[in-house]
């Protein structure tokens, strides 16, 4: 892929940009080795005030970073906002709890026979971001916050349609006042990541995007002896029991499927409806579902924007035609609309069955499926019947149902009468092909750490 923004709403290539050559790879990680002792070697409050300057400067530049967003990967200007934003709480999180999430761990000394032991968490070094983009900012500084914040130094390999965006992620902590080298923006392609992954000044990798990315960065990872965490992709279920505010989570099912133009790891993919409620949920969904205005993402008013790629479009498609072909019905949407840039209308299938590719693969964009269960066994049983396993909703006010979801779910997040949303303060990744590791919290910023044992006599 061509690293340039080509912007979804048009289909224009507004920019392009040569990837770094060998020589300007090099200058990147002697850079960032270079910065490796330096950052240690300062304390967590004077990291939590440039941690907390990043925050500032997000907020300031928050109006005019959004419409850079919109224009590489097509979310509405507004969500663009609230994802900086959100970013900038991301970094006040950890400027104010990296320390206590990192603090020495004191154990007995009698048990091990010294006078003195404890565990210590220390940063492992440079770590290399293969970041998507579709939260072309929040994913990045959801990991760079805690490493930075561990006193680990940051790599950005970003996706190659959102060049402008990473540029500027790539100098953001320089001005917020972190040694040089400490972040630095890689303009690389994919083809670039092996080499600098294998380099022995890289300590680990963390990469959020598709399986086929993260297979390949695992492998490389692997064969290299190196920590990976892996955030990969979803299909989300998202139940709706007899005692659920069926309205109220049809409302809030059209959002969890449509936020970021349907494209997000923790959408929610698959709704499965409880017979009693089934009817009930289906049209308030369905409706719901048509009402959404899709247009312009930089136009006020917008729900829904353009998918980010071509080929995202083209995969959307492929996926509704073949569940269609084998007796799938649509209820809204399906159609491409005439005229330029990659619309595609929220959509909403039913008849969904195993021999579809639907209902075994992910859909990254506004497409959902609804499924009839007949209890509570059955719609669990459809909500564990994928390979991923990253988050998952229940509608019930039913306290046993709701303990039996957090039971058996198989995935690395329930939620009960809401949606699967990201927060700082709470762990962030998946179980099955959904990955690896976590993100946020407390084992977010440890996941990049050496947790050293201490003897003392
Ligand atoms: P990719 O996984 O291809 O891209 C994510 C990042 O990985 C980009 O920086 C990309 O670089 C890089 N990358 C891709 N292939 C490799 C590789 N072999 N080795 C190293 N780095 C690699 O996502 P796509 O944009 O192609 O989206 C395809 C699908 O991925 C989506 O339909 C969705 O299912 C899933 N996805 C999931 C996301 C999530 O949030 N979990 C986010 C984005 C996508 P480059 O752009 O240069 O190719």
């Amino acid at each position: 892929m061509a690293i340039a923004t080509v912007n979804p709403a048009t289909g224009a290539v507004e920019r392009e940009f040569t990837p770094m050559s060998d020589a300007e790879v090099e200058a990147a990680l002697a850079a960032a080795a270079g910065a490796v002792t330096a950052l240690r070697r300062t304390t967590f409050a004077q990291r939590a005030e440039w941690m907390r300057a990043a925050a500032d400067l997000l907020d300031a530049d928050a109006g005019e970073l959004a419409k850079t967003m919109t224009r590489e990967m097509g979310k509405t200007v507004k969500s663009a906002e609230a994802e900086v934003r959100k970013s900038a709480t991301g970094c006040r999180f950890y400027a104010e709890h990296a320390e206590s999430f990192l603090a020495p761990e004191p154990v007995d000394p009698d048990a091990v026979g010294a006078d003195r032991a404890y565990s210590v968490y220390q940063p492992l070094g440079v770590v290399l971001a293969v970041m998507p983009w579709n939260f072309p900012v929040w994913q990045v500084l959801r990991f760079a916050a805690p490493a930075l914040m561990a006193g680990n130094v940051g790599l950005l390999k970003h996706a190659s349609n959102v060049p402008q965006t990473a540029e500027y992620l790539g100098t953001l902590f320089e001005r917020a006042g972190f040694p040089a080298g400490s972040f630095a923006n890689l303009r690389i392609g994919s083809a670039g990541v092996e080499k600098v992954l294998r380099d022995d000044r890289v300590a680990a990798a963390t990469l959020t995007g598709s399986e086929g990315a993260g297979r390949s960065v695992a492998a490389i990872a692997g064969d290299a002896l190196k920590k990976t965490v892996l955030e990969l992709g979803g299909s989300d279920p998202f139940l709706v029991l007899p005692s659920a505010d069926v309205a109220k989570a049809a409302e809030t099912a059209v959002t969890a499927r449509c936020q970021n133009n349907g494209q997000s790891c923790i959408a929610a993919k698959r709704f499965i409806a409880h017979a009693d409620v089934y009817d009930e949920f289906l049209d308030a969904f369905t409706r719901g579902m048509a009402n959404l205005k899709v247009g312009d993402p930089a136009a006020e008013g917008t729900d829904v924007g353009p998918v980010a790629t071509e080929q995202g479009r083209t995969d959307l498609v492929e996926l509704v035609a073949d569940a269609v072909e084998k007796g799938a019905k649509v209820l809204t949407g399906g159609d491409v609309p005439e005229g330029p840039g990659w619309f595609y209308p929220p959509t909403v299938l039913v008849d969904v069955d195993p021999s579809m590719r639907l209902y075994h693969e992910e859909t990254f964009g506004p497409v959902a499926v609804v499924y009839r269960a007949a209890d509570l066994d059955a719609a669990i049983e459809v909500a564990n019947a994928t390979a991923f396993g990253l988050g998952a909703v229940a509608w019930t006010r039913d306290e046993a149902e709701q303990e039996r979801c957090v039971a058996e779910l198989a995935s690395g997040a329930v939620t009960i009468n809401g949606m699967t949303v990201s927060y700082p303060a709470l762990p962030f990744g998946g179980v099955k092909r959904s990955g690896y590791g976590r993100e946020l919290s407390a084992a977010g910023i440890r996941e990049f750490c050496n947790l050293k044992a201490v003897w003392v006599k």
